[in-house]
């Protein structure tokens, strides 16, 4: 469709509007990341207990030694350990907190939850298992269960133990290996560590003021309570029900609610964006024609640089660099008046509408995708709490308190997202010469591609920071399971012990890291959000790396060309 002409004016003034509501959220919580906490414990400890494994089964501790010891049992370990099958390492365990493989897809059973991802490209090891995914958006529960089935293809649950957190990671020197403990006395040893615990595992909470004062049921969406609310929120026909937080979480959870509870209450801070959820079932036929390798070629098309026309090269070749940052903010200030105007379409009430139009650049905050979000706000029983940035904060025995009005609520369901890329959540983990990771990372964080970081060796990193981030996470990992296993079988394979990256390859990483942040001062125009650290500015080495997906890639296989300059090995 050819674009709209529209004048300077129109996108100066939404621009001059987005720095509004930024600098609004930003003055109402000056404490940046800090206004979270996950430590949950004391009278928060109930928003970490896993609801779904069931009680604790007793076991002695293990005292054993196998050769590579993932914590953490999600995408990370599964994808990897297929790498590490393939290449013939036969000793492996997953640690994981959980009650199963899954992560991600272990936690979130929220009703609604599902992945906004193609599934055909998100869920990794298609070409190995064979299996096709049932939609093009797959649903949680066939997400979790495909996690399992990776799980015992790769005969991973042999070794594996659940309901454990490992608490600490110690090199010994002497003997080349890493010493494990965990919460239930074990005492394990590896010979290589795989840090695999997600990008957003660890549940966190809004410090509000008298949350532990609430004295109706409660607790954060990653823990989702069915024997409360009943298997399909039948238990609460007669709730009132609240929700604090709107992101991609709330975005899936509200429709579902808004249909079952008595009354709901959305306690919003900032707004999503709500696009259409283009899905539907796989075509059979389709599934059927799929040549061996399908998968493969799909995640090979996310490391190709983008096809232009002659005359698109010609066009972007005649731009200055102001000129492309321009072109790029109309379209996504286009983006996100479409999002406005599908809101005015569907939602009745004006007020309302008006309330759930986000104002801020299109990806300052995680795009949502769903059909039946906005509608929900149609339902007499469904009342949206716009706080106008504000967000909640205060909670009494009754409930949420907002502009002096007090909302009483049966149950109130955090959906206030997760501790971010954080390595070693639960976990202490100390390198050679008694280095802890904290300390090392304390003036910013240190590593080679987001993998290996010096003093700490045979430990890999998956999904942390410095490395490249991708909608696609799996796309991602992926090429990071493919990495670690290439290193492992190096060092197998040329007989060494250890394998550590030099202190000159890590310091041109971190380099690199740092040539690619802030080369615009987009990050720092956006609304707050977990992916701008709530607008905290001086964190150029604690991020990602920002230099493209491809050149991520590239870069991985360039230090695997020159394993004895990038690494040391014993
Ligand atoms: P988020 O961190 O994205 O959202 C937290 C929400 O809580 C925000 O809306 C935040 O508001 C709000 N909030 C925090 N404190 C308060 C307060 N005091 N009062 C009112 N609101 C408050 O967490 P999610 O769990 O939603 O999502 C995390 C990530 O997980 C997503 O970004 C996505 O990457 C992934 N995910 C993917 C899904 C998918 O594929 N569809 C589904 C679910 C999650 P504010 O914005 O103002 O900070």
């Amino acid at each position: 469709m050819p674009r709209v002409q529209r004048p300077d004016s129109y996108y100066e003034e939404i621009k001059r509007k987005f720095a509004e509501e930024r600098d609004l959220r930003l003055a109402y919580r000056p404490e940046g990341t800090a206004q979270f906490t996950s430590d949950l414990d004391g009278a928060f400890a109930k928003y970490g207990i896993d609801p779904y494994a069931g009680p604790v089964t007793p076991r002695e501790p293990i005292r054993d030694a196998v050769e590579v010891l993932f914590i953490g049992g999600g995408f990370s370990a599964l994808l990897t350990s297929a790498r590490l099958r393939e290449k013939g390492v036969e000793s492996i365990r997953i640690v994981e907190r959980g009650g199963d493989v899954g992560g991600t897809w272990y936690w979130n059973r929220y009703p609604g939850a599902a992945c906004d991802v193609v599934a055909y490209d998100y869920l990794p090891l298609l070409d190995e298992t064979g299996y096709v995914p049932t939609r093009h958006y797959a649903q949680a529960p066939e997400i979790f269960a495909y996690c399992q089935l990776i799980a015992k293809r790769y005969d991973l649950y042999d070794l594996a133990v659940f309901q454990t957190t490992v608490t600490s990671t110690v090199w010994n020197e002497a003997e080349q290996m890493w010493h494990i403990e965990t919460d239930r006395g074990d005492s394990m040893r590896a010979r290589f560590v795989i840090c695999a615990n997600g990008t957003l595992s660890k549940p966190k909470l809004s410090r509000i003021a008298g949350m532990e004062t609430f004295k109706g049921h409660s607790f954060h969406t990653s823990r989702w309570d069915y024997d409360y609310t009943g298997a399909n929120l039948e238990n609460l026909k007669d709730k009132v029900v609240g929700i604090i937080g709107t992101g991609a979480t709330a975005v899936q959870a509200v429709p579902g609610l808004g249909e079952n509870a008595k009354e709901l209450y959305v306690f919003q801070r900032t707004p999503s964006s709500i696009d259409v959820r283009d899905d539907w079932a796989t075509d059979m036929e389709w599934a059927s024609k799929l040549k061996p390798g399908w998968q493969a070629k799909r995640r090979a098309k996310a490391l190709t640089d983008p096809v232009f026309t002659d005359e698109q090269k010609a066009r972007f070749a005649a731009e200055s660099r102001e000129q492309k940052i321009a072109r790029q903010e109309r379209d996504n200030i286009d983006y996100m008046m479409r999002i406005h105007r599908r809101i005015e379409e569907t939602v009745k009430d004006k007020a309302t509408a008006d309330s759930l139009k986000p104002w801020y650049m299109f990806m300052c905050k995680r795009p949502c995708f769903h059909n039946d979000y906005l509608p929900t706000f149609n339902r007499p029983s469904v009342h949206l709490v716009d706080t106008h940035g504000k967000g909640i904060t205060q909670i009494t025995e009754k409930g949420p308190v907002f502009d002096g009005k007090q909302y009483e609520l049966d149950v109130l369901i955090y959906a206030t997202g997760f501790e971010v890329q954080k390595t070693g959540i639960y976990n202490r983990i100390i390198g050679r010469n008694g280095v802890d990771l904290e300390d090392k990372y304390r003036d910013g964080i240190r590593t080679l591609l987001g993998i290996h970081t010096q003093g700490f060796p045979n430990m890999f990193i998956m999904g942390g920071y410095q490395a490249s981030f991708q909608f696609n996470l799996t796309d991602m990992l992926q090429t990071q399971g493919d990495h670690i296993a290439a290193c492992i079988d190096y060092v197998r394979a040329n007989g060494h012990r250890t394998i550590d990256p030099t202190v000159d390859a890590e310091e041109w990483w971190v380099q690199e890291v740092i040539r690619h942040r802030g080369k615009t001062s987009r990050n720092m125009e956006c609304t707050p959000g977990y992916y701008n650290f709530e607008g905290e500015s001086n964190r150029r080495q604690d991020g990602n790396y920002n230099g493209g997906f491809k050149q991520y890639f590239d870069h991985q296989g360039a230090v695997r060309a020159r394993m004895t300059e990038n690494f040391e090995f014993d």
